[in-house]
């Protein structure tokens, strides 16, 4: 058995109680700073697809190797301003663009962490 549910199983009320970092990850995922550093990313890769080479305008993700929450983890992150100085984040070799199809096959797309799975599965 499991000792806890999936973090997308909870209300947003528990899940903040339970996971800060998962929480915080969204909050970064929340910055202005966080838009245009992944508009960096896109312009980078042409805004195409790194992996079927499609180039799309609208659906393209950021796609992080490591996920970041992982990063958020590793690193002991607890507020935003830490984590606006932790390098790993702003790692641009750690992120590729994807459109959503292709992101969607990655292996973290839906168990989102792989702290999750080495710590509760
Ligand atoms: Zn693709």
């Amino acid at each position: 058995m499991n000792k806890f549910p999936p973090p997308n199983k909870l209300s947003k009320e528990e899940m903040d109680k339970k996971y800060p970092p998962v929480e915080l990850n969204k909050r970064i995922r929340r910055l202005y700073f966080y838009h245009k550093w992944r508009e960096k990313i896109r312009d980078r890769d042409g805004n195409r697809c790194q992996d079927c080479r499609g180039i799309m305008i609208y659906d393209l993700e950021v796609h992080h190797k490591i996920p970041l929450i992982d990063i958020i983890i590793k690193n002991k992150i607890k507020t935003l301003s830490e984590a606006m100085k932790c390098k790993d984040i702003w790692n641009m070799n750690n992120v590729i663009t994807l459109c959503i199809d292709c992101h969607k096959k990655t292996p973290d797309y839906l168990i989102k962490s792989c702290w999750w799975k080495t710590n509760h599965i």
